[in-house]
């Protein structure tokens, strides 16, 4: 059996954690500065007759209001397509 004293299993058990806890956090760091970038499909839109926010397709030229039913053509806080 192998002979070590309190002290220096204590100091092995505190370098291991420390060891564990540290290799997480470099995981987690790069992990996170690893992330992808996704074009969004919807976007944001403001209904021109009640004002209610909300998300629609970005290929679509008329969008209908999930709130007021109306349909919205020329949307004034949607960017101008080319
Ligand atoms: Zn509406």
């Amino acid at each position: 059996m192998i002979d070590i004293s309190t002290a220096t299993a204590t100091t092995l058990y505190l370098c291991l954690t420390i060891g564990f806890l540290l290799v997480v956090w470099l995981m987690e760091h790069y992990s996170s500065t690893k992330k992808k970038i996704i074009l969004a499909k919807e976007e944001l839109l403001v209904c021109e007759f009640c004002h209610f926010a909300y998300l629609a397709d970005r290929s679509k030229q008329v969008t209908q209001c999930p709130q007021c039913l109306s349909y919205n053509k020329d949307n004034l806080y949607k960017p101008k397509r080319k």
